[in-house]
């Protein structure tokens, strides 16, 4: 499709208030059955927010050449992991594509040529966090690929290009951990309330220090920051959702933090709203 012929689709997304951006902290994929106070977390945040017309989310868990949006009616759940429970493959979350909001974000976007995709779906990423806000899957989502050629930077950049969308009723939600080192878990400890070693109390504190200072250079800058850092973020792709949240923070919105919490050592729920001060 040409982009003339992408400029005459009328778009069922109409002018609303500008939507919040979300960061969520998605954890293990049994948050997606289990009742735990991250699960409330996410509900009770699904609650201060006005039923968007549409959700965009980039996941952690969808990494490709390029970058990518889903464009089909109805995308699949995709359970994409192993030696989890039965209940948790069988689970289903049917929310609607939105052929629509593909086609309006890849016109949106200039720095690259987003492709349609009609093979993807919904990855865990996205569905285990989005089940708890929508339950009724009755929210058409959308997910956007990570290029994982590209450098921070790029992405932040990237992401600032999607802010027009925050006024058509769109909900953005980058979903990863912002501290994620899945080789360093402590599994004698996963049950321990808030365990975290040094390191990733660390890197927490930091990265929040910086999140609440508005100093987005560091945190695009995270290669640099040194050994906590280089322990919490040990490949990118948990923690580059929260640059597309980042990005499109306004001057005049606040951060807030919630379920901010360590899990098993190497692992931070620690999830954030961006919305008006
Ligand atoms: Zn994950």
């Amino acid at each position: 499709m040409k982009l003339n012929e992408l400029n005459k689709i009328t778009s069922p997304y109409t002018s609303t208030e500008q939507m919040p951006v979300l960061f969520l902290g998605h954890g293990s994929p049994m948050n997606a059955i289990e009742e735990n106070e991250f699960v409330t977390g996410f509900r009770n945040i699904g609650k201060t927010i006005t039923k968007p017309n549409a959700i965009l989310c980039v996941s952690a868990h969808w990494e490709t050449r390029g970058t990518f949006v889903t464009a089909m009616e109805k995308p699949p759940t995709i359970h994409d992991f192993g030696g989890f429970p039965k209940a948790l493959f069988d689970l289903q979350y049917p929310a609607p594509g939105s052929p629509e909001l593909a086609k309006e974000t890849k016109a949106l976007v200039k720095k690259t040529e987003i492709g349609l995709d009609d093979k993807w779906g919904l990855d865990h990423g996205a569905w285990s966090v989005i089940k708890h806000l929508y339950p009724n899957a009755d929210v058409p989502v959308i997910q956007m690929s990570l290029d994982y050629n590209q450098t921070p930077q790029y992405h932040y950049e990237l992401a600032k290009e999607l802010s027009s969308l925050r006024k058509r009723g769109v909900l953005i939600i980058g979903s990863g951990n912002m501290v994620h080192n899945l080789g360093l878990v402590a599994w004698d400890k996963l049950n321990t309330d808030s365990f975290a070693f040094d390191w990733a109390v660390e890197a927490s504190e930091k990265m929040k220090k910086f999140i609440l200072s508005n100093d987005h250079k560091q945190l695009i800058n995270f290669k640099s920051q040194g050994k906590s850092f280089d322990l919490a973020i040990p490949t990118p792709e948990h923690y580059l959702p929260l640059l597309y949240t980042l990005a499109l923070k306004e001057e005049n919105e606040k951060v807030s933090l919630f379920n901010d919490k360590a899990v098993a050592g190497s692992l931070t729920m620690t999830s954030l709203k961006i919305d008006k001060a």
